[in-house]
């Protein structure tokens, strides 16, 4: 007898084993029947006994998971599977996947998951718990669902990220600045730390598209964003608020941070424009500083009073907001 004629055989007799009720004979000849059915099918299937002994293996199975003649045990045919790089995906060490995977195994009547497979193939696995711990495993092919579910999700994670991007700067939008704010708000009553922010204007930008066209304002509008893009610390969150407005979060600082950091732009712009652009630009910004009772609308509205003054100051400079009357 072959080595498969013997394992067909205790696939056959487990088979009958598992099929309580039926008699004997006719028990044996329709799990032969089911064995054939099973193996001309293309469903991955397997039934393990309650030690994870492999009772029955279906072609499709064995061909999936890599089987070999001499893989005795579920745990056979996971570290052959590691070993050969052909079969299931394991995150971890086959021994501490396995004893993971156990842990899971016969937990309930039926379960399904999902595993992947290192040729990039997806199965739905549904396991049925029998009595006295005997197993069937079903593999249902889900790779083209998965592969459709994968574009959807990078669309959605694009789109998200579009909805929430200016085009021209590539810069965080109005939208996703003032809910950002909205939550450093909250952040920071929270936690009784400083927030300030600062709303930032170009002086005179018609005049520079006026003059130099629009395509010229484009480019200023683009260098301001990448210049101070540069110089914001993590944490802190730089928008383009509007046509040439740009809002500047910064959680843990207080107004003299946020002059501090507009001084360096002022500086960094200086520096740089003449050099990139080939003409000069300045800017005017409002710095206010939260206080317990502000909310998005109340800061943002102070925020743009000192950045009012700042204007009727003369331009390229900062003011701060004054503190609200208690
Ligand atoms: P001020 O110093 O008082 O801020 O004067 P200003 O000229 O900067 O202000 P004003 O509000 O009069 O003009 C803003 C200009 O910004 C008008 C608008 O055409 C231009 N603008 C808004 N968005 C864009 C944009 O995306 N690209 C370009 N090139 N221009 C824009
Ligand atoms: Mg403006
Ligand atoms: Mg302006």
């Amino acid at each position: 007898m072959t080595q498969r004629q013997s394992t067909e055989r205790s696939a056959v007799e487990a088979l009958a084993g598992g099929l309580m009720g039926l008699q004997s004979v006719q028990s044996v000849e329709l799990a032969r029947l089911m064995t054939l059915g099973f193996d001309a099918c293309a469903i991955p299937v397997a039934l393990f006994a309650p030690d994870d002994t492999i009772a029955f293996a279906n072609d499709a199975y064995r061909a999936l998971m890599n089987v070999t003649a001499d893989a005795r045990t579920f745990g056979d045919v996971v570290r052959h599977a590691y070993r050969t790089g052909r079969g299931p995906v394991l995150s971890m060490e086959p021994e501490a996947w396995l004893a993971m995977a156990s842990s899971r195994r016969r937990v309930r009547e039926v379960r399904s998951f999902e595993v992947d497979f290192l040729d990039g193939s997806w199965y739905m696995v549904t396991e049925s718990c029998l009595e006295g711990g005997w197993i069937w495993d079903f593999y249902t092919d889900i790779t083209s669902l998965k592969s459709k579910e994968h574009t959807l999700l990078v669309a959605r994670d694009s789109a998200l990220r579009d909805a929430d991007t200016d085009l021209l700067t590539g810069l965080h939008n109005r939208r996703y600045g003032v809910s950002e704010l909205d939550h450093q708000i909250g952040v920071a009553a929270r936690r009784g730390t400083n927030l300030a922010v600062v709303l930032i204007d170009l002086d005179h930008f018609k005049s520079i598209n006026d003059t130099l066209g629009h395509s010229a304002g484009d480019d200023v509008l683009t260098h301001f964003a990448a210049e101070v893009t540069q110089l914001v610390r993590r944490g802190d969150t730089f928008a383009r608020y509007g046509g040439e407005e740009f809002l500047l979060i910064m959680p843990g600082a207080g107004e003299r941070e946020a002059l501090a950091a507009m001084e360096r732009a002022r500086q960094t712009i200086e520096a740089s424009a003449m050099q990139v652009l080939g003409h000069s630009y300045t800017f005017s910004s409002g710095v206010a500083r939260m206080t317990a009772r502000d909310d998005v609308k109340t800061l943002l509205r102070r925020a743009d009073m000192a950045l009012y003054a700042a204007k009727r100051a003369g331009r390229n400079c900062s003011q701060v907001a004054e503190l609200p009357s208690p």
